[in-house]
């Protein structure tokens, strides 16, 4: 297509008004410029540009000659590139532009002046240059003080990374000492003087607490609206703090000088290095339980292990809160690299004893390469994003950074982020199924099952969200806000409902002795008895950390609690863990009777389950039956209750009473030749 001469001087005009510059030219070796608009004189003029030669203004690395440019002219109608040039006088010049055959033979050319773009993109990249530099440790919050930005300071002071803390209100670091009286003043000043300087007690996430300086702005727009709050602040020397910061100096550097020493070896153009980001698994728990000098006892091993894997070769820094990094030079492949991982993961995993507490330490490893075309922060952020990744798997793994991971830790702690606000933003909510007793068809109680839906990312599934809350402690409050909306309930439904509620435990909840006295204080302030809710608890939950576990399952049942072993078939399944823990029923798990009609290897495990079971005393509960096949093979088995689909998916409330008035009408219809041969038997 070519362009016609006509149209194009009225477009000129119009390009002038938007500052774009059109060139006519002659086809001709030297682009001879027969006529141009007036924003082109402008920008000749500014950049010291002749207007005879165009080809001084196109040249570039893809057309160093006119004749490349009539040579891709012959395959496409309109050219588009960029040049960053120099005119003869020597001013630095950036432009778009584009060239099209117009319909008379000669050539259009259209050019944009994108210096400014270059010019915000370097301001933009000094502003973060600035913002991450220097010793005050800097948070941005929004008109809602809500956090938008922290820079590399504040992670390193306070241990939270600014993934954790976006969106986060800065009052949640706070230390307690202050009074209410304290942060009040300091609003009033803030708003009233548009700043306010002080000291405040924060607290970093590992729990210790440490001074800080602060000067706080309110920032203003153009109309003098506020749209932020900007916080600057510097530590103050903590005497408390000293002697565990030395404790841990022996043989490490500081985070600046392993960033120092990698952009040293990139410039000498040496070998790769990986780079290794390590933290321990449940670090806060260990805190939380055992006190923080156990927590340092634990690192202490951590640090010692790190020594004998990666010195003298290796550099040691302390990253934020308290997780480690390591720059292992002369690691050429993945496979090093995994080994010498895999080796410090086995040289951990341990079982110390701290009092009567026995702990089982494990970590997780990121791992990122460091190469000469890598920039040192971001091979750090790389190995740390690999870590989360390690940790979402569960911990005591090693992962090495790809996209895949990048993009699934990424997600996962927007998730949490989220998942924080969950409770006070009213996202989350219980459905319940019914849970059927084969011999006399009759719902005998629900469990409560938890839903989210985040106004953020819609529906999101539990088995996405409840591993994300288990690895961030979030567990414990959300576990304590799904008993007490059960107990909620359980009283609105009142003598209507004569059944019980099955309560899902997470492994972290049942390591808090703490846990049974908290339960039975929210069942007397509902005014439950204890035989209305039975606790379902995994077996890989009851089997990783036996010692504190048995006590806690323990005093479960003497508090009256009724328990079940969940999911039972997918751990160790031992005979031993079974008569260790007062449990009454076992679940089976999904995946067994999902397949017990037609892989016999699932009917044989299913039925010896159910004769050991009974052997045992306790009662059955298949999970997931989903066909009349299935409940028809579990009633021959003698499974004693049943769950799943077939009878019903959760139901909110209002729906589980109505399916609960109507008693399971489906069951008679389903099997009534089993039902009355197994109630005659
Ligand atoms: P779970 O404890 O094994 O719960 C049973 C899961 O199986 C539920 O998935 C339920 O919807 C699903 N299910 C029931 N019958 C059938 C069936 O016939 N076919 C199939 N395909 N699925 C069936 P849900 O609700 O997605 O929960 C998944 C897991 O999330 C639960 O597994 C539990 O481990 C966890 N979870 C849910 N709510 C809570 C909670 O309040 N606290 C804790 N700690 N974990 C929870
Ligand atoms: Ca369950
Ligand atoms: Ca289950």
């Amino acid at each position: 297509m070519q362009l016609n001469t006509d149209l194009l001087k009225g477009v000129a005009q119009a390009a002038t008004k938007l500052e774009l510059a059109l060139v006519y030219v002659k086809n001709d070796s030297d682009l001879t410029i027969t006529s141009v608009n007036e924003s082109f004189s402008q920008i000749a003029k500014n950049y010291r540009l002749p207007i005879d030669s165009l080809f001084l203004w196109l040249k570039n690395e893809r057309y160093s000659t006119t004749l490349h440019l009539f040579d891709a002219l012959k395959h496409q109608d309109t050219l588009l590139d960029e040049t960053l040039g120099r005119s003869p006088a020597g001013d630095a010049f950036h432009i778009q532009w584009s060239v099209s055959a117009a319909d008379d033979g000669g050539l259009v050319c259209c050019i944009r002046d994108i210096r400014w773009r270059q010019k915000y993109k370097d301001q933009w990249t000094l502003f973060e240059r600035v913002f991450d530099s220097g010793r005050a440790s800097i948070v941005v919050t929004d008109e809602n003080n809500r956090i938008v930005m922290a820079n590399r300071h504040f992670e390193e002071i306070s241990g939270y990374s600014k993934y954790e803390v976006l969106g986060q209100d800065p009052g949640c670091f706070s230390s307690g000492r202050q009074s209410k009286a304290f942060y009040k003043e300091l609003w009033r000043t803030l708003q009233q003087e548009g700043y306010w300087t002080g000291v405040v007690w924060n607290k970093r996430k590992d729990g210790r607490e440490y001074p800080e300086h602060k000067t706080i702005y309110a920032v203003t727009n153009e109309h003098g609206v506020l749209t932020h709050y900007f916080s600057s602040g510097e530590i103050l020397p903590n005497v408390g703090e000293a002697p565990q910061q030395r404790e841990f100096s022996d043989g490490l550097i500081s985070q600046q000088a392993l960033i120092t020493a990698l952009n040293e070896h990139r410039r000498q153009q040496l070998e790769a290095v990986a780079v290794y980001h390590i933290g321990v698994d449940r670090m806060d728990q260990a805190n939380r339980v055992c006190g923080l000098s156990f927590g340092d006892h634990i690192l202490q091993i951590l640090l010692a292990r790190l020594k004998d894997t990666f010195l003298p070769n290796g550099l040691i820094a302390r990253s934020i809160g308290d997780e480690f990094i390591v720059a292992s030079p002369n690691i050429s492949t993945p496979d090093i690299a995994n080994s010498l991982g895999q080796m410090l993961l086995q040289s951990l995993n341990s079982t110390i004893r701290y009092d009567d507490i026995e702990w089982n330490i494990t970590a997780s490893i990121g791992i990122s390469f460091f190469a000469r075309d890598n920039d040192a922060w971001k091979a750090i952020e790389q190995a740390h994003i690999a870590m989360h990744h390690a940790k979402s798997q569960g911990g005591d793994n090693l992962q090495f950074y790809d996209t895949e991971s990048q993009n699934s830790a990424r997600e996962s702690l927007r998730l949490e982020q989220a998942l924080r606000y969950a409770i006070e933003n009213d996202e989350l909510s219980l459905h319940y199924q019914p849970l059927i007793a084969l011999n006399d068809q009759h719902v005998f109680g629900a469990e409560a099952l938890l839903r989210w839906h985040s106004s953020e990312f819609g529906f999101v599934g539990p088995d996405r969200f409840i591993p994300i809350a288990e690895q961030s402690d979030l567990i414990l409050d959300i576990g304590l806000w799904v008993f007490q909306t059960a107990c909620c309930q359980l009283k609105q439904w009142g003598s209507e409902y004569a059944g019980s509620v099955a309560i899902n435990l997470s492994a972290q909840q049942i390591q808090y002795a703490d846990l049974p006295n908290k339960l039975l204080t929210i069942l007397r302030n509902h005014d439950i008895p204890v035989d209305r809710i039975h606790l379902e608890i995994t077996e890989t939950a009851m089997i990783n950390d036996t010692n504190s576990a048995v006590s806690v399952v323990s005093s479960l049942r003497e508090a009256g609690f009724t328990l079940s072993m969940d999911d039972f078939g997918t751990g160790y399944s031992s005979l031993s863990y079974l008569t260790r823990f007062p449990i009454d029923k076992l679940k089976v798990d999904r995946s067994f009777i999902d397949t017990i009609t037609t892989n016999s290897e699932s009917l044989v495990v299913t039925k010896s389950i159910i004769s050991l079971a009974k052997s045992l005393g306790l009662k059955v509960v298949a999970e997931g039956v989903e066909t009349e096949g299935q409940l028809k093979e579990l009633c021959l088995l003698n499974c004693d209750y049943a769950q799943g689909y077939l009878f019903s998916r959760p139901l909110a409330a209002d729906d589980f009473i109505q399916f609960y008035r109507q008693q399971c009408p489906s069951i008679e219809t389903l099997t009534p030749h089993l039902l009355s041969v197994e109630n005659a038997s």
